[in-house]
């Protein structure tokens, strides 16, 4: 554990979420060095005075914490594992936090790893959406035990307000994909509702207000149903990052031998909805699928391309077409 006090911050990866995060560490008054892909997007937090780290290394440079809100496993494995990677260019007794959504067991993995090098890693997902991170009230799954991570609260409640420990590497991220799969279906679950609502005649706005007051009704429901009738679909969480989760999820639940059959259906969905075009849509856009075909082009959706996708999938598996159920899962009919 080390005794020197927490001063220096780094912070990689500023986008949706990363950005105002790393703003309440700003106001928490720590000095903080920031990288991300693109630059552009660290731009507000550079004009606020951050300084600006050109890759991985240098913001691993003289850091007592650095933070990673990436996107993917494949970015989080990149940023700590490889050469330059986090775990050997951070200094000895440094803390890293992964805040990103990615796989249990690669949590494990950093975790073991900074541990040879005298360092400490944890996996720390969030939830509560980019409102939560702009306001600082996110819950935190941290993947430890509360008394190993203390020198780091301070800093974990500047952006959020309920931080809940898990007691190990990995059961952030666990808890998070539990949350992910209640999320999925929560999100689906209204979108059906919407159509049954639309197709009957029933007044939308009406329906929602009734099941939003019964347990029916979901934060999911309340917060994004309205942003899909007003036809808002621009992120605060992408389609293509669910994507993601349940894929995860449904990968924890096969190596632990069993299945997640509503999962794999909310899967299928959202795959669906990034292969025609809404992957980089919040994750309200899975109401388009239900809608038709002109309320999904003026969206930004191209139906054309699940064609071309599930010829290039049968050619792949060599499978006759004339029998083939295209399997569009397209809720209205063409
Ligand atoms: P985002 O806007 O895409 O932010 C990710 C940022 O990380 C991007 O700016 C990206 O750079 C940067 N990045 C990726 N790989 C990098 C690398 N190797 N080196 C440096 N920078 C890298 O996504 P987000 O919505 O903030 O989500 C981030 C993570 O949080 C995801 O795992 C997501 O599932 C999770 N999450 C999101 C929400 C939400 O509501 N948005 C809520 C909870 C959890 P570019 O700018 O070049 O793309």
């Amino acid at each position: 554990m080390p005794t020197r006090p927490i001063r220096k911050v780094s912070f990689i990866g500023t986008g949706i979420m990363g950005a105002p995060i790393a703003g309440h560490l700003m106001d928490a008054g720590y000095e903080l060095t920031v990288y991300n892909r693109t630059k552009d997007k660290a731009q507000a937090l550079l004009d606020r005075g951050a300084k600006w780290a050109p890759d991985v290394q240098s913001a691993a440079l003289g850091a007592d914490v650095v933070f990673t809100m990436v996107g993917y496993p494949q970015d989080v494995e990149e940023v700590y594992l490889e050469r330059d990677g986090l775990i050997r260019s951070t200094a000895k007794g440094a803390w890293m936090v992964d805040l990103t959504t990615s796989s249990p067991q690669l949590a494990r993995d950093i975790h073991d790893a900074a541990e040879v090098e005298d360092k400490h890693a944890f996996d720390c997902p969030v939830t509560g959406g980019q409102q939560g991170a702009v306001d600082g009230t996110l819950t935190l799954m941290v993947g430890a035990d509360e008394k190993d991570v203390e020198p780091l609260k301070p800093l974990l409640e500047s952006f959020s307000s309920k931080v809940y420990y898990l007691g190990g590497p990995g059961r952030g991220q666990t808890v998070k994909l539990c949350n992910q799969v209640s999320l999925a279906l929560a999100m689906v679950g209204y979108a059906e509702a919407l159509a049954l609502a639309e197709r009957s005649g029933v007044d939308q706005e009406t329906m929602l207000d009734v099941v939003s007051h019964g347990m029916g009704g979901t934060t999911a429901m309340s917060r994004l149903a309205p942003r899909s009738l007003a036809g808002d679909f621009k992120p605060g969480f992408m389609a293509e990052h669910l994507r993601k989760d349940l894929g995860l999820a449904l990968q924890e639940a096969e190596d632990l031998g069993f299945a997640l059959p509503a999962t794999e259906a909310a899967n299928s969905l959202y795959d669906i909805l990034c292969t025609v075009g809404g992957s980089r849509m919040g994750t309200q856009a899975i109401s388009l699928l239900y809608q038709d075909d002109e309320t999904g082009a003026a969206a930004g959706l191209n139906w054309s391309k699940i064609d071309e996708h599930d010829h290039e999938h049968d050619h792949e598996h060599d499978h006759e077409h004339d029998h083939h159920d295209h399997g569009h899962h397209h809720a209205h009919e063409h």
